[in-house]
């Protein structure tokens, strides 16, 4: 059991994860969203994949559901996150929104707290400036699902201290996370990637080029990836795609990452990808 207490902000595709993970390591956490249904949905999630995990684990020493479900308290208050060491905000990739919630972060947590952004674009520099303590911002870019990727890209804001960046590394090594260090730069490394492929992948079934699961056939044949870019954008949201390419083509004002218009249709039409259960496959 760790004495620690982590917030964790926003309770969805990442937020769910990330609070699984961190109970699991033994924190308390506090995870907070806009109401009560999307904090049920969470909470129901968030046991179903503690479930599955001890289905398919064959460790004896598992924790029971029970158990861990009893360290994560579910608010849509921020007035326990005046006992938080560590803040993970995971809300949706929009400036205006991660920029509030920071700012109002700032006034209640402890002086001590650190304050991590799990986002996929937006610079950490930029985050940390609505603070009054940039030096304990920094950025940790989880993969999905958390709970079963070992890898994260940790990002420097600017200001980020060389003590936050020891403390990140410590609190992902509990939660048996490796890390790489990069600078901050919107998308930082693997998104200013990933999105533009993404991208480009949607303008090809946009022009009739080829299907989704032909574009993705030839990722996964041809380079031996393990999904194609259309899977991977359904897993991770189209909506979340979408924002990210908005928030790189603003950053950086370059028409390379204008978003493909059929993407754009998509998200307008509610096809978010496997949590609408339809994107560019559908799913039960
Ligand atoms: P999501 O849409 O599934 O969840 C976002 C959550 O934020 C929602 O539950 C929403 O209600 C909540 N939210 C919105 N405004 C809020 C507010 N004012 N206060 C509290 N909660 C609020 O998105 P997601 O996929 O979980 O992504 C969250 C963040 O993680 C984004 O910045 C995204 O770019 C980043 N990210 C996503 C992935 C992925 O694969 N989906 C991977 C790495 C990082």
């Amino acid at each position: 059991m760790n004495s620690s207490v982590v917030g964790v902000v926003g309770a969805g595709v990442m937020g769910v994860g990330v609070a699984q993970s961190l109970a699991q390591t033994g924190y308390r956490v506090i995870i907070l969203d806009i109401s009560e249904e999307i904090l049920k949905h969470a909470r129901e999630e968030i046991a179903k994949n503690i479930r599955f995990q001890r289905l398919l684990s064959k460790a004896r020493d598992q924790e029971s559901v029970d158990a861990v479900m009893e360290r994560i308290r579910f608010t849509t208050e921020y007035a326990p996150f005046a006992d938080a060491d560590f803040v993970i905000e995971n809300v949706t990739e929009k400036w205006d929104i991660k920029k509030k919630i920071h700012e109002q972060l700032d006034t209640v947590c402890p002086e001590h707290c650190v304050f991590v952004a799990n986002t996929s674009a937006i610079s950490i520099t930029r985050i940390g400036s609505v603070t009054k303590r940039p030096g304990k911002v920094i950025g940790m870019h989880f993969m999905n699902p958390v709970p079963m990727k070992p890898m994260v890209e940790v990002i420097r804001g600017y200001h980020t201290s060389e003590e936050t960046i020891a403390t990140a590394k410590e609190l992902l090594a509990k939660m048996g996370k490796e890390c790489v260090v990069v600078k901050d730069m919107p998308g930082f490394v693997s998104n200013r990637v990933l999105m533009l492929t993404v991208n480009e992948a949607v303008f090809l079934v946009q022009d009739q080029v080829a299907a989704a699961e032909e574009i993705d056939t030839i990722f996964k044949s041809c380079f031996g990836h393990k999904m194609g870019p259309l899977e991977t954008a359904d897993l991770i949201g189209l909506d979340t795609i979408l924002y990210s390419i908005e928030v790189l083509y603003e950053s950086f004002s370059d028409s390379k990452y204008r978003p493909c218009p059929l993407l754009r249709k998509m998200v307008d039409a509610g096809l978010y990808g496997r949590k609408s259960g339809q994107g560019f496959y559908t799913y039960k």
